[in-house]
């Protein structure tokens, strides 16, 4: 049995929930809208749903994704957000890539797609142990998970996004790893490298590719690793060491993550339970 356990701190994720509450002195603390007033006596939450496994691989994907710490983003998340529905993750049989629909809002991981992100990790590191394959893989899973649930924040509290929405949420996802979880920095750099290695799986990109919603899986990559490099003095030194980004980009992503932090805590703020209470 592979060692799981490492991502297990990644409940803490409601640090950053946590944070947003307690920056409250700039101006737009005072502005905050009490938009749901009601919010607070119906309490919505993120349910789990784990459809039974039917393979053996799907029973140890869905041992990543709770061992991994699936059930606490979604408790995490339903303790400081005011939630105007309630949401859900379905963990069910599939080869599906996860996604989410916003007429049942539900957030659909398909097992198969787990034991994907799986192969295509021992496949770039095909001497990986054992202990950091179980780390890898549950960061990435965790990561397009709290992806999925940025897109079903835009949905459910009307966010206004400017650009890709593809783009925004992997910056959610990003700044709530690097901001909120214990080691999140390298988890979200886990993810970086999982994008980088897709791209070798899909090849060359062609029309199908550049026509998609999303950025190419190398730009995601490059994204991810330079919001990594900008939201700390540490990381910053660590990724100009591994010499992934060329000075030029480097040097821009402590401004380029700084941006990304303050737009999502001021567009999740008047929608966390701590700014409705007053
Ligand atoms: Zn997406």
């Amino acid at each position: 049995m592979r060692t799981l356990r490492a991502l297990a701190p990644l409940v803490a994720v409601v640090l950053l929930v946590a944070g947003c509450g307690s920056a409250s002195k700039d101006a737009s603390a005072k502005s905050t809208p009490s938009k749901t007033p009601s919010a607070k006596a119906v309490k919505h939450v993120i349910k789990v749903v784990y459809d039974e496994p039917t393979t053996n691989d799907d029973a140890t994907a869905k041992e990543i994704l709770q061992d991994g710490g699936v059930d606490g983003i979604a408790s995490g998340f339903s303790d400081n957000f005011a939630f105007p529905v309630d949401l859900t993750i379905h963990a069910t049989s599939g080869d599906g890539s996860p996604f989410y629909d916003p007429a049942t809002k539900t957030v659909t991981l398909y097992y198969g797609f787990v034991n994907t992100t799986e192969k295509i990790i021992k496949a770039g590191y095909p001497r990986i142990t054992d202990n950091e394959l179980g780390k890898e893989w549950a960061a990435v899973d965790d990561f397009v998970l709290i992806h999925e649930l940025g897109h079903a924040f835009v949905d459910v509290f009307d966010i206004p996004i400017t650009g890709r929405e593809e783009d925004a949420v992997d910056d959610m996802a990003t700044v709530f790893f690097t901001d909120g979880v214990p080691n999140g920095a390298e988890y979200a750099f886990d993810a970086a490298s999982f994008f980088h290695l897709l791209q070798n799986v899909q090849g060359r990109p062609d029309a199908s590719q550049f026509q998609d919603e999303h950025s190419l899986s190398t730009q995601r990559a490059y994204d991810i690793a330079c919001a990594v490099a900008g939201s700390s003095e540490t990381t910053m030194q660590q990724m100009a060491a591994r010499q992934i980004l060329p000075p030029s980009r480097l040097a821009r992503c402590p401004a380029e993550y700084a941006q990304k932090s303050k737009a999502w805590k001021a567009l999740l703020k008047p929608h966390l339970r701590s700014s409705q209470t007053s």
